[in-house]
């Protein structure tokens, strides 16, 4: 049985209403879904819940990037550097489809972070620390060969730049991607489901009572051990969970034992047409107050981030401000001075919260982005801070902490496991099954570059989104053909991917919100028509739906 069908969400619920875990997961970010994986691999008996979609979090709003890090360098931080480019490696082995190799440019610019001589020093170092391939190496480019490379950097204040190896992603489609591959090892994972109050047996924790979003209906997940993976609301977790011990034992227990809290800064992003902002390589650029940024040219956009500032307001919708916008333009328009952004030029936009530990007297920027984790008093284990690309590695280490507990000597196997889609024998196949897929969609006249779009997506698992095309074509045959394939990929993503929502699917499981905004005014209509027949919407329901997601779309475009 498929249990991220979103038709088979009721026997989902009763699966986890109705068994003993090894393991209650508390969050559906990447981290939660890397422990998920791990645990479920190593043939514990796994539950998952998610109280918003699966990767809303910060996990679909990172930069997006596997990063080799390069940052932790400046910081002295080499074992993080060692750390993430062996994980980076693995991933890149694990999900071929997922994460693309491609080339950074690091310009050099006068009274600037780096110069000639340290760079080359500083990315030597790297490419050792991070074990590129040889051929692979970092470069360092005069300013003609700079210009050659990137027009768009044609600026009095460039030396040259170093021309390095990095990797990019899609953060939400990891996510769900792990997800998937976990609950093909047996794991339980439902998003729509919120933990709202710990269970005990004496005096540790054997569970929790949920709430299914959708119904308001409650239900207890008894579990051996429980994990908070909850990103920016692990510190909320670890209070309630202190909280619901003190009512439960009468005693006066203490505010979370360990002094240690989370940090939390708000990250933006903006997106620019590639029209406007014709960027051929991502640039690794310098800003004026010392930080760096990145710019990355993807599909038909170029996305430009991130701002790093102390955060404390709502944390399921961080807002953008007016400032963070401005502070990105102003940066991209001092490294590109041909391209001459304004707020107008933004097609879309995005704003993550880091859930960073933190540090005394440190600034967001110093923040180590090393993960920790914390045990209570009753057992919870709490893990926070990491990046994406080390999630693999805290799984590892949470799971490891549960195995010793369950007294099981079950080695990690992640190592080794190919994360759906992925299975190809090789990565330069992923090229291969593009060409063949373009042959496909040249012939019904959409455009060639959706060939990528849906490999990078939904690598091997493409095949069945092109079967069900065929299918809609035939039974529709004189509807637009894009539409048949936004309503092929829209079943996929209901009957595999958990979806409910528009924003589930236009968001997180597609990015089009993000990356293709124009081509959701199209497409809309018949999103919500089709969600409202596989789901038995009412009109009020409907109507709700399309609301929310009209203001999910303005939103990207709104700046306070
Ligand atoms: P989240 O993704 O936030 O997941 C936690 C989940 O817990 C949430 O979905 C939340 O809804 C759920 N939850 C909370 N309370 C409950 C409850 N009571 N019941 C059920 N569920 C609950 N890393 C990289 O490697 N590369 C990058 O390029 C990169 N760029 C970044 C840029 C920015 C701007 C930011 C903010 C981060 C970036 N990171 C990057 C870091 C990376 O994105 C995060 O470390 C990672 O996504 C955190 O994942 P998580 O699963 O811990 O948290």
């Amino acid at each position: 049985m498929n249990l991220l069908s979103s038709f088979n969400r009721s026997l989902l619920l009763q699966n986890l209403s109705s068994q003993t875990f090894d393991l209650l997961i508390i969050g559906g970010g990447i981290t939660g879904a890397g422990i998920a994986l791990d645990a479920a691999s190593r043939g514990l008996k796994v539950a998952l819940v998610e109280k918003q979609d699966f990767a809303a979090g910060t996990s679909s709003r990172s930069t997006k990037l596997i990063h080799g890090g390069l940052r932790y360098l400046k910081n002295f931080e080499l074992g993080l550097v060692m750390e993430v480019a062996q994980e980076r490696k693995i991933i890149f082995r694990n999900a071929p489809h997922l994460v693309s190799q491609e080339k950074l440019l690091l310009p050099l610019i006068r009274n600037g972070s780096f110069g000639k001589f340290i760079t080359s020093i500083g990315l030597t170092i790297y490419d050792v620390l991070a074990c590129v391939n040889s051929n692979d190496w970092h470069k360092i480019l005069s300013r003609k060969e700079t210009i050659n490379e990137e027009p768009l950097l044609q600026n009095e204040i460039l030396i040259g730049s170093g021309f390095y190896s990095e990797y990019r992603t899609d953060d939400a489609r990891l996510t769900i991607e792990v997800i998937k591959t976990a609950v093909k090892y047996g794991a339980n994972t439902a998003n729509y489901v919120e933990a709202k109050r710990f269970l005990y047996s004496g005096k540790k924790i054997s569970g929790a009572e949920c709430e299914d979003i959708f119904s308001g209906s409650k239900f207890n997940i008894n579990a051996g051990n429980v994990v908070n993976a909850a990103g920016p609301w692990v510190d909320a977790i670890r209070d309630k969970e202190t909280e619901d011990g003190r009512q439960k034992s009468g005693s006066g227990t203490q505010k979370p034992e360990d002094k240690k809290r989370l940090h939390l800064t708000k990250g933006v992003h903006i997106v620019i047409s590639k029209e406007k902002f014709p960027l051929r390589h991502s640039v690794y650029f310098d800003v004026e107050d010392g930080r760096m940024i990145f710019a990355i040219p993807r599909g038909k956009t170029t996305y430009v981030g991130t701002t790093d500032t102390n955060y404390n307001g709502n944390l399921e919708n961080p807002l953008i401000s007016k400032q963070d916008v401005g502070y990105l333009i102003n940066a991209a328009n001092k490294m590109f001075p041909s391209i001459k952004l304004s707020t107008s030029d933004v097609i879309s936009s995005w704003a993550g919260l880091r859930p960073l530990i933190h540090e005394e007297g440190k600034s967001p920027s110093e923040l180590s982005r090393k993960d920790e984790i914390f045990v209570s008093a009753s057992g919870l284990i709490s893990i926070a801070g990491g990046k994406l690309t080390g999630y693999r590695k805290m799984a590892k280490k949470t799971v490891d902490l549960v195995c010793k507990r369950l007294k099981l000597h079950a080695p990690c196997m992640t190592r080794a496991i190919i994360i759906t889609g992925g299975e190809f024998e090789k990565p330069s196949d992923v090229k291969k099954y593009i060409e063949q897929l373009s042959e496909i969609i040249k012939e019904k006249g959409v455009e060639t570059h959706i060939a990528e779009y849906l490999v990078r997506n939904y690598g091997k698992q493409s095949d069945e989104i092109l079967k069900k095309w065929k299918e809609f074509e035939k039974d529709n045959p004189g509807q637009n053909s894009f539409i048949q394939l936004v309503k092929a990929e829209l079943w996929f993503s209901v009957n595999y991917e958990s979806v409910y929502k528009p924003e589930d699917f236009l968001l997180r499981r597609t990015g089009r919100i993000l990356f293709e905004p124009a081509s959701i005014l199209e497409s809309l209509p018949f999103i919500l028509d089709e969600l409202k027949n596989y789901f038995q919407w009412d009109e009020a329901r409907f109507e709700k739906e399309k609301n929310e997601i009209l203001k999910s779309l303005r939103q990207t475009v709104t700046f306070e």
